[in-house]
């Protein structure tokens, strides 16, 4: 039997969306001081949130049950305009953590919603980032969740359609749900630039090429982490024999290792790195010591942190 080893994808984990979301609530709280809200969870990822609320953050569904007054952070997956407007009702202080590269997807909605094309949006129903952006033009926008949703699409007129997209989805089904489009919408117009974001398409390629080479893939992240799911699905569809979502490294049931040589792991776009330090020590006390990083692609993109806090933090460090 061949030595077992684990290739480990890179990049895996955070995102410079998810970084700077994160990093937005501490730096509320550090600023403002405990209590901060946080509406909806600030990222899809249990370990990140229970930190956070350990910190002194308050997560809410809904600006309603934020006191009057109060800081309130809103999500990397973003909100709709009338979640600004309750808030602004509210009298809340809100800092919008939602990521630089959804809100280019909120704008192409607005634009093209200003030239009234009929907007098909490709994405799964009830996602946060789904709900934030159909709320930008509601009347334009339909949502397509898959291929086998193109034939329920209908459009008023065929020469002014365009497709946008959700940011994490997976980039071969996307991609089959486009065709399927195309050919019932031969004049559909794509959007300017690829909504699927680099992190999600960077995270799907690694595990793609790694897949073939794997008894099992484990990705670490959770389940209403869209780009994490996706992940599973691209390594088992790429050739892996099989493939887990878990949360932390004590989910792995051992049964996943019976005769398994090699063992993919890589994470989705919330998932700090101290979760995968803990999947591989897990793996190593099972004889999985020989762990090579396999890093096809670097990435180097940061966001600045949301300018209503920078402006906040800045008076402060002058004030001192
Ligand atoms: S996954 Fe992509 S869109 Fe979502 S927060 Fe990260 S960089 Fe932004």
């Amino acid at each position: 039997m061949a030595a077992k080893r684990v290739l480990l994808a890179k990049p895996r984990g955070y995102c410079a969306g998810v970084d700077r979301a994160v990093e937005t609530v501490e730096k509320a709280l550090e600023l403002y001081g405990a209590p901060v809200y946080v509406r909806k969870e600030i990222v899809h990822n249990r370990h990140v949130v229970d930190t956070l609320r350990d910190k002194g953050a308050i997560f809410v569904e809904e600006n309603e049950e934020v006191p009057p007054g109060s800081i309130v952070v809103f999500s990397a997956h973003g909100v709709a305009p009338e979640v600004h407007d309750q808030a602004e009702e509210r009298n809340l202080k809100a800092i919008d953590a939602t990521c630089p590269l959804v809100t280019k997807v909120h704008q192409e909605a607005r634009r093209f919603a200003r030239d009234d094309f009929d907007i098909l949006l490709i994405g799964h129903e009830g996602h946060e980032e789904v709900i934030g952006t159909t709320g930008e033009a509601p009347e334009n926008i339909q949502l397509v969740d898959g291929p086998d949703d193109v034939e329920n699409v209908t459009v008023r007129d065929p020469s002014k359609v365009v497709w946008l997209s959700q940011t994490t989805l997976s980039v071969d089904e996307t991609m089959e749900t486009v065709d399927r489009l195309q050919k019932k919408l031969p004049l559909l117009q794509s959007p300017p630039s690829d909504d699927i974001c680099y992190a999600t398409q960077n995270r799907q390629q690694v595990v793609k090429e790694i897949a073939p080479e794997c008894d099992l893939v484990l990705v670490v992240g959770s389940k209403n982490s869209s780009n994490s799911v996706r992940l599973v699905e691209v390594a088992v569809q790429a050739g892996a024999k099989d493939g887990h979502l878990i949360d932390f490294a004590h989910e792995i049931e051992e049964g996943w290792l019976d005769g398994v040589e090699t063992v993919g792991l890589s994470s989705g776009a919330s998932v700090p790195d101290n979760l995968v330090d803990d999947v591989l020590a897990f793996l190593s006390e099972r004889g999985f010591g020989d762990v090579k990083e396999y890093e096809p692609v670097t990435e180097k993109l940061t966001f600045a942190l949301p300018r209503e806090l920078v402006k906040d933090m800045k008076a402060a460090a002058s004030a001192q």
